[in-house]
């Protein structure tokens, strides 16, 4: 295990994370916010580019992708193909609640990053996708953003650099689907939100078939601090290849559930203690952790005493950082249930456009019932993972994965569990919506 020490406050990029201090501008520059801005502009495009590049930052929406390389990949924008930035900010995934805190309570940390991100990029306009059930922060952009034109800190002539931005914000309308990237691009534009078929990927042909990048609230808000403070300060948290701080959102069975910026690479059992007041009852009495939002697999308690929470340590465990929305299950759990629940939001949330998810999500949701409810049979374990392996990979987007692999965490770690509820035949009801289907 590497050499680990917790963040130090004065290296908290998120320093009103809690909302315990006015967002407004005038608070937020006391807090560092729109510091030396013009001086960062005036890095230029490559130069930005190379100092992400050269921090590590890595995508904090889920698929961890190289920010500056995702950035580099932006051609030069022409009066016909104009380039945008898009920020997904359509934060739906189960668990997930960090980039609401960021838009709730540090929202000039994160509209000087759109400027800066949108220079790395020479685009001239940003388009922010809040989720539809966001109505606070909604409000809170859209006042900051209106505090920020008026400053001539957006706009004409931005923060005097002489370069022209606009950065507008729209308002999703509840589809967990829109979180995709290309189906957050098709709503954007009025139409229904289902996602493309890559390629083309939108730096080529993204918002109105101009090249665009869409990056997460939290990987585009880090970006002012990392131009201030430099890239080796950056690099200085995490461990290779999972650098930089990260904000991790714990629920579930804690003593005190929360949001925390801590450095990456953290072990898990000190993030939940540090900051959760420990699992409740105990760390022994700890089941099983979904390390990053309900997409990746559960990890039972074994995996859980050393892991990392980090991209590579989890990947190499058959999970995930995702999102870094740790749900901490404790043994009152009944872990079939909570997955089998999850099976259901997936099926619910799926646009029906490709086969394999439209109809695999249904059926993969039909047997979790099944085996909660004791009524399947042994063999139907084997075939709901043979069901899984279809969908994985042969789906438009990742939606179709994000259904699958839970499920294969929990036959891959809980097998013995299922097996034994379908011998005694215990039956067990499930609760809420999933059980009035
Ligand atoms: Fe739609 Fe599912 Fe196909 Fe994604 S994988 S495009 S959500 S049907």
């Amino acid at each position: 295990m590497p050499d680990w020490s917790p963040l130090k406050d004065e290296d908290r990029i998120f320093k009103n994370l809690y909302g315990y201090h006015p967002w407004n501008l005038e608070a937020a520059k006391k807090r560092g916010a729109w510091n030396g801005t013009k001086d960062l502009v005036a890095l230029g495009r490559e130069k930005i580019v190379e100092i992400v590049k050269a921090s590590g930052l890595r995508g904090r929406g889920g698929a961890g992708f190289p920010t500056g390389l995702k950035w580099s990949f932006m051609p030069q924008a022409t009066p016909e193909k104009p380039s945008y930035l898009v920020v997904n900010a359509d934060e739906s995934e189960p668990g997930t609640c960090k980039d609401r805190e960021i838009m709730r309570n540090d929202p000039h940390t994160f509209i000087e990053g759109c400027l800066l991100a949108s220079v790395a990029m020479g685009a001239h306009n940003c388009y922010i996708y809040i989720r539809g059930e966001y109505r606070l922060e909604y409000k809170v952009m859209e006042g900051a953003i209106a505090e920020a034109y008026a400053a001539g800190l957006v706009g004409k002539n931005a923060c005097g650099t002489g370069y022209d931005f606009d950065i507008a914000i729209h308002h999703g309308a509840g589809a967990y689907i829109c979180g995709e990237e290309t189906a957050l691009l098709e709503s954007l534009e009025g139409k229904k939100g289902q996602p493309r078929l890559k390629p083309p990927f939108p730096a080529m042909a993204g918002l109105y078939g101009c090249p665009t990048t869409v990056n997460n609230v939290e990987s585009i808000a880090v970006t002012g601090e990392i131009l201030r403070r430099g890239a080796e300060w950056f690099q200085g948290f995490g461990r290779e290849n999972n650098s930089g701080t990260k904000l991790f959102c714990i629920s579930g069975h804690v003593n005190k559930s929360c949001n925390v910026e801590e450095a990456m690479s953290i072990p898990l059992k000190e993030l939940l203690e540090r900051h959760c007041g420990g699992v409740r009852g105990g760390w022994d009495n700890l089941k099983a952790v979904i390390p990053g939002g309900s997409s990746v697999p559960l990890l039972p308690k074994d995996i859980c005493d050393d892991v990392l929470m980090d991209f590579d340590a989890l990947k190499e465990q058959k999970s995930g950082l995702g999102t870094a929305a740790v749900i901490v299950m404790d043994k009152s759990t009944d872990v079939i249930k909570a997955i089998a629940r999850l099976s259901y939001f997936y099926k619910h949330e799926s646009c029906g456009q490709c086969t394999p998810c439209r109809e695999g999500t249904g059926w993969m949701w039909r047997v979790m019932d099944r085996l909660v409810r004791g009524e399947a049979e042994i063999e139907e374990i084997d075939s709901l993972i043979e069901v899984t392996k279809q969908i994985e990979g042969h789906t438009i987007c990742a939606l179709g994965d994000a259904a699958a692999w839970p499920i294969q965490g929990l036959v891959r770690h809980f097998r013995d569990e299922i097996e034994d509820r379908i011998k005694n035949r215990t039956r067990v009801a499930m609760s809420g919506a999933a059980a009035a289907e």
